[in-house]
């Protein structure tokens, strides 16, 4: 958990968002998925190893017997029971029944697949029971974001994440975390329009960036698009 959260921390830097900011929003921005997940499939990747060597050699030995364990003292931990709980989990379980597969590449690929499923089930979820996520959900789709490569200045780059994960200072999210109480959503309101100040309200409507607005031309295209989705999501 150390680990990830350090990651974590690593990638919020390289969005340049705040640390508050909500992870699953930071995974999806970038495509990535939990340490854990690239741990699991290298563990699966060495126990395919282990099964295809000699029974002589001594690390196949020993994964023997804790095979041998498992089968006499099934509550026993030991590191052949976890992949075998791994197996189990991602449906997988034939292939420790079987002693390992035919073809290791596509076996890891189709391990590869499962744990990333089941990672982006689970961010799905996540994502449509928080409260935080009204904006996201519409902008948001699981993969590494194309923006990230196509905007090369550092500061407008910093700018776009800020606002698609809510790392910003508008009302409804600098509310959120007002001191001592955060402050009701419906009291989150754009001093300059006295509404609701939201990323939808900043970008498509509020009166003081009509000027900016102006001069680009695909924020007025996109708003249709979204008034209609926001709009049924923020209810
Ligand atoms: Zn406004």
């Amino acid at each position: 958990m150390t680990l990830e959260r350090v990651y974590l921390s690593f990638c919020k830097k390289l969005l340049g968002v705040k640390i508050q900011t909500q992870n699953n929003f930071v995974y999806e921005e970038l495509g990535r998925t939990f340490l854990i997940v690239i741990r699991a499939v290298n563990v699966i990747r060495y126990w395919l190893k282990v099964t295809q060597l000699e029974n002589h050699k001594y690390v196949k030995c020993i994964y023997l017997h804790m095979y041998n364990i498992l089968i006499s003292k099934p509550n026993m931990h030991t590191w052949a029971k976890a992949v075998c709980n791994l197996l189990q989990s991602l449906g997988l379980h034939y292939a420790w029944i079987n002693h390992g597969v035919d073809d290791d590449t596509c076996f890891l690929s189709l391990v590869k697949s499962r744990l990333n499923d089941a990672f982006i089930q689970n961010w799905m979820s996540e994502l449509s029971n928080s409260s935080r996520a009204v904006s996201y959900n519409i902008f948001c789709k699981f993969e590494f974001q194309p923006y990230l490569n196509d905007v090369t200045i550092d500061k407008f780059r910093f700018s776009l994440s800020r606002l698609i994960v809510s790392s910003h200072r508008l009302e409804i999210e600098s509310g959120r975390w007002h001191k001592p109480e955060s402050i009701p959503v419906q009291e989150r309101k754009c001093q300059h329009c006295n509404v609701l100040e939201d990323e939808f309200h900043f970008l498509f409507e509020c009166s003081l960036y009509n000027d900016i607005r102006k001069n680009h031309k695909a924020i007025l295209l996109e708003r249709t698009k979204y008034s209609k989705i926001y709009r049924v999501n923020a209810i």
